[in-house]
């Protein structure tokens, strides 16, 4: 179904937080659609009016976006154009509008993208984290024990892993970071966009240290971005050097307990590990 009597669904990117940052042709857009299809009709008016701009809006959230597929399909049969814009950001990204704009494709209907903010890419764009390859995993679960499993299932792969998260949870999703992951690097992007954009750049541990002694630092929108894991030779390079480490304890008649105990403060990680590492050296020779 290509005919060009019928209408357009634009997906149209709104920002972040500074209003400033939407883009002329949304403006236009915004300002010609017969409706606009908003996650939030009460939070978008403010948007329109700060635009100068009155027009038909509808609510298309979670729980009723299935619904509204047919309803927007013949308005746009009917010759009538529809944006679709979310609470902040770029529509589909951790915001409805997935259902919807699936559904139109697959019946033919024109779709077409106005894009703008969006937090992820904003927090990238800044973060000085490798940007060639990145892994984008959205919000991580709201329970410890499934988070650490995500990131856990994570934790070989080597891309810039992103997530978002909320003020609530942003000091348990570190603990979790620094128990699943330990020492990589990670950039947290707070309040992009808004008054307080703060970017911290630290280890897990470090910045979870930071909101205690300040927590003005947990508070806000944040960006979660982590340096992925370090190259295989790295590791391998690592693990032969501390090999090497406990050898040399074990040949001076270091115990192994005791030499388990100086890798684990020399180069980190558990003493249970380095005990099972040591006595199995010691036995292999
Ligand atoms: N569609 C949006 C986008 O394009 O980025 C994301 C919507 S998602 C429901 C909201 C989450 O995005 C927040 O919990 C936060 O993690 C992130 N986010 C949104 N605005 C942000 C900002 N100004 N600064 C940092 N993170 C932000």
């Amino acid at each position: 179904m290509s005919d060009s009597a019928y209408g357009a669904l634009y997906v149209v990117a709104t920002p972040i937080g500074n209003l400033d940052d939407l883009s002329p042709r949304a403006a236009r857009l915004l300002g010609e659609v017969a409706v606009i299809a908003a996650e939030d009709t009460r939070h978008s008016a403010r948007l329109l009016r700060h635009l100068g701009l009155e027009r038909p809006m509808l609510s298309l959230h979670e729980h009723n976006e299935a619904a509204r597929v047919a309803q927007l399909a013949e308005r746009l049969v009917a010759g009538d154009d529809v944006a679709l814009i979310s609470d902040a950001g770029t529509p589909l990204i951790c915001d409805p509008g997935f259902v919807l704009v699936r559904e139109l494709r697959a019946t033919g209907h024109r779709i077409v993208p106005v894009p703008g903010p969006c937090a992820l890419v904003a927090g990238l764009s800044a973060a000085g984290l490798p940007t060639d390859r990145f892994t984008f995993i959205g919000f991580l679960p709201a329970k410890s024990a499934a988070r650490r499993a995500r990131l856990e299932s994570l934790a070989g792969r080597d891309e810039t892993l992103v997530c978002y998260e909320s003020p609530h949870r942003i000091r348990a999703t570190l603990e979790d970071l620094a128990a699943t992951l330990g020492e990589r690097r990670v950039v947290l992007a707070r309040e992009l966009t808004k008054t307080f954009e703060t970017f911290l750049d630290g280890g897990a541990a470090a910045l979870l240290a930071r909101m205690q002694e300040d927590p003005d630092q947990a508070r806000g929108e944040f960006v979660v971005m982590i340096g992925g894991a370090p190259p295989r030779e790295e590791t391998d390079q690592a693990s032969l050097e501390a090999d090497q480490l406990l050898a040399a304890l074990l040949a001076e008649g270091v115990g192994v307990k005791q030499a388990a105990s100086v890798a684990a403060r020399v180069l980190g990680g558990a003493k249970k590990s380095w005990y099972a590492q040591a006595q199995a050296l010691k036995d292999a020779g």
